[in-house]
């Protein structure tokens, strides 16, 4: 398989090349834009392999893809590149619109043309797998009910508003084109590599560096949470034997209020690297003003890919967060210069929240 990875040095992208890169047969192309998310370090078990290779580009660049799909003999498209924190989003859509929309409808326009030119048999081998969230769908109630593959979309934010027209486009470009696609909507990861202005590992340095732990609202807006392994293994799952026009929920059956998910950050802590002073790390939780639109609770009902393809999440929370927060204590090489502004160099974006 020849895979085009598109944002492979994000967090999920790059567990997905690193997940890709390891078996020989495959080739894989990393195309990203190094935006202030992207960071070629999270692939340097990979980088020197002979079947990886990275592409510094835009995937709003269409000559570029084109020139890619064809150099490179693509037959499958994997596509996360995207601008994905919400609350950048709320401060400044403008890149929200133009990389996950725009960037979306070029790679499409590009994969278009280039399937269109393969002989029978390549064409039927070929695939376009769009990666996305389950924010596209909205906000449920504390009921119990969840998101299945043919929930009403409903995004509350420029981010899921943004990734949930990229997710029409691709419908809309095998339904009047043909296009041979594949999508998946997955719920919160987390795991090693996530760039800390997330809640899980700002949650986790946060708390190493003595420092407030900001919890929006009361904290009782529920997620569902995935290790971010799982998720590469979905992805391969999906792209390899999804069903040409489907779409698949991922998530880790795992529902959490965000202030379970701190309150568990500090209680894993406290028995790994106990607090000098003043107790558990749970004293340092801070509640701050809510975030305009917050959806109460997202929840994905799996059984599809579950009975379709077989798969299944091999972490529990609790056991994917201890794995988080050791790779966090063992890897302060990756985060400390992303905390400490050193990584920033030219890269634009607003300070991480510390
Ligand atoms: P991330 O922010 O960590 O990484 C995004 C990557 O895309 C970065 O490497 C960035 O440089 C690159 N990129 C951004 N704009 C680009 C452009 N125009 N051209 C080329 N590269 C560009 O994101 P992530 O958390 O790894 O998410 C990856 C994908 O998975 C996204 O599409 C996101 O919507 C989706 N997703 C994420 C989650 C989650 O919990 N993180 C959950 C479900 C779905």
């Amino acid at each position: 398989m020849n895979i085009l990875v598109t944002g492979g040095a994000g967090f999920i992208g790059s567990a997905l090349c690193r997940h890709l890169a390891v078996v020989p047969e495959n080739r894989v192309i990393n195309l990203d834009k190094l935006t202030y998310a992207g960071n070629q370090a999270s692939l340097w078990e990979i980088e020197d392999l002979p079947n990886y290779r990275f592409v510094k580009g835009d995937v709003c660049d269409e000559a570029l893809v084109a020139d890619l799909l064809r150099a490179e003999n693509i037959n499958r498209i994997m596509h996360l590149a995207a601008e994905t924190h919400v609350d950048r989003s709320i401060d400044g859509p403008t890149t929200f619109i133009e990389s996950n929309i725009l960037g979306t409808f070029r790679l499409l326009q590009a994969a278009l043309k280039y399937w269109r030119g393969l002989s029978k048999p390549e064409a039927q081998n070929f695939r376009f797998h769009h990666v996305s969230t389950d924010e596209v769908f909205g906000d449920l109630a504390f009921d119990g009910s969840m998101f299945n593959e043919r929930s009403p979309y409903a995004p509350s934010s420029p981010y899921s508003a943004s990734k949930a027209a990229s997710d029409h486009l691709v419908r809309a470009w095998h339904h009047t084109f043909g296009l041979p696609v594949v999508l998946s909507n997955c719920s919160n990861n987390y795991g090693p590599f996530h760039f800390p202005e997330k809640l899980v590992p700002l949650v986790i340095l946060n708390a190493l560096g003595d420092k407030p732990l900001p919890i929006y609202g009361n904290g009782a807006n529920v997620r569902d949470w995935l290790y971010v392994d799982d998720h590469a293994r979905a992805l391969e799952l999906v792209a390899a034997r999804g069903k040409n026009g489907e779409s698949y929920n991922i998530g880790g059956d795992s529902e959490r209020s965000n202030l379970c998910v701190v309150e568990t950050i500090c209680d894993i802590l406290d028995h790994k690297r106990p607090r000098c002073k003043d107790g558990s790390y749970r004293n340092l939780i801070t509640f701050v003003a809510d975030r305009p639109g917050h959806d109460r609770r997202y929840a994905m009902d799996t059984s599809k890919i579950k009975r379709e393809l077989d798969w299944q999440p091999q972490e529990s929370f609790e056991t994917g967060l201890a794995k988080t927060i050791d790779w966090y204590l063992e890897n302060d090489w990756w985060w400390q210069p992303i905390r400490d502004r050193s990584y920033w160099g030219e890269r634009l974006g607003r300070p991480v929240a510390a």
